[in-house]
């Protein structure tokens, strides 16, 4: 990190061709060192040696927006990586999995569509029906990160209409060549539209046509593999934040040390030295919670509780911690002079992606009062 992606990362993000040649440059670099995609086994093609282990290294990883693309487990394409070597049939790892571990392309994640909440994906319009051997598509979906210059989608839309609602939808595999597919726009989100992986796009999907053999596991499998998909999904994000939080903090505390103001430096006014205490116990808390729940996950628990608990807790520290330091920057702080401004702008969207708050909170406290109403209570083990 040091060597190769903070020097970097002005030019990293600026997201033209220097940019995408310097990133393949460093990836070959990281596979030389044997780090490539540590979110996979090595039977996978990655570096992984568990849950816990990857937690430690995605939080070094993490200190740098980009580097998740350096070390070739960026979202969506690790989750996508991950369900392929769950649940892909041979043909389907050999065309999908093979080349996105790989690192020779690149893939999108297509649940959410603009028509309703998605927040409860049971609502989904999007419909894959049978003729004859293919599926045809039609599906109007938002948000679909990284879909430009993607090589392939995985799409979740409803093929079993008449299933009760958590069967209704499946996981298609649709190359963005095929006929009737149209990345209709990269979507600006605050003020960035950004290209290649950095966007979040509007897609369309009209009467496209795929083998019936591009569905991911069984029939209305579609929830099953997405709460696959995001469980660890989820806590992947999660680690990261721990890296920028800490590097945050170590911006803050060393800039409160350096500057003067009113006589004396930033770090002897009460109030920073606030924001600094706050932010080491908000650090320190949402570690402890993380390492957790990948101890659980590592046991070979589903940790939904823990999962949900850390999804909403360590969106909110992030938001505050980086605040608090963008602010001790002062006007530096919402320049692109510091990664801090970006870490900023990218963290708003963890307290919606991936489950919004208020849906995790539900999680949570639906399942502790379930334990309590069947005599179970509840504690963190
Ligand atoms: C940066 C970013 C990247 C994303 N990437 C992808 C991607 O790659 N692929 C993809 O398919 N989707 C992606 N999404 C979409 C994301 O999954 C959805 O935005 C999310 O599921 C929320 O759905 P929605 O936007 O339709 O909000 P809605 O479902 O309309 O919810 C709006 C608000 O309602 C409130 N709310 C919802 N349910 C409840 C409840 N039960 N109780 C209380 N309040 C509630 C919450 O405050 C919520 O924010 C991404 C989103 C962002 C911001």
């Amino acid at each position: 990190m040091e060597e190769h992606v903070y020097p970097n990362e002005p030019a990293l993000t600026r997201e033209d061709d220097a940019a995408d040649a310097l990133v393949r440059e460093l990836q070959q670099q990281a596979k030389d060192a044997g780090l490539w995609a540590p979110h996979l086994p090595p039977e996978a093609g990655g570096s992984g040696h568990g849950f816990l282990e990857y937690a430690h290294l995605n939080e070094e990883i993490g200190r740098s927006f980009v580097a998740q693309l350096v070390f070739g487990c960026q979202a969506p394409d690790a989750g996508n990586a991950e369900i392929l070597h769950l649940y892909g049939t041979d043909e389907q790892k050999e065309r999908f999995l093979r080349p996105l571990v790989a690192g020779e392309v690149r893939s999108f994640f297509g649940m959410t569509e603009p028509e309703v909440a998605g927040s409860d994906p049971t609502l989904l319009r999007g419909r894959a029906v049978r003729d004859g051997d293919e599926w045809v598509i039609d599906a109007h979906k938002w948000f679909s990160s990284g879909a430009d210059g993607a090589a392939f989608a995985v799409l979740m839309v409803v093929t079993e209409p008449d299933a009760e609602p958590h069967r209704r939808a499946s996981m298609i595999l649709v190359p963005t060549d095929t006929p009737g597919y149209e990345l209709v726009r990269r979507i600006p989100v605050m003020g960035h539209e950004g290209r290649g992986w950095g966007t979040h796009c509007e897609t369309r999907f009209t009467g496209v046509r795929v083998p019936l053999t591009n569905r991911l596991g069984e029939p209305g499998d579609g929830f099953r593999i997405a709460q696959k998909r995001l469980g660890p999904g989820r806590i992947h994000h999660v680690m990261r934040w721990l890296g920028q939080m800490q590097r945050a903090f170590e911006l803050m505390c060393a800039r409160a040390l350096e500057r003067e103001a009113f006589g004396s430096p930033l770090a002897e006014k009460q109030t920073v030295q606030n924001w600094i205490a706050e932010s080491a116990a908000d650090i320190q808390a949402c570690r402890l919670m993380t390492m957790q729940a990948a101890q659980r996950i590592d046991d070979g628990d589903e940790a939904r509780v823990e999962i949900s608990v850390i999804k909403f807790f360590v969106a909110r520290a992030l938001g505050e911690v980086l605040d608090r330091a963008l602010q001790v920057h002062g006007g530096l702080g919402l320049t692109d002079d510091t990664p801090l401004a970006l870490m900023w702008r990218m963290a708003r969207g963890g307290r919606i992606y991936d489950g919004p708050d208020e849906v995790h909170k539900a999680v949570v406290a639906r399942r502790i009062l379930r334990s309590f109403a069947e005599g179970d209570g509840w504690r963190f083990t």
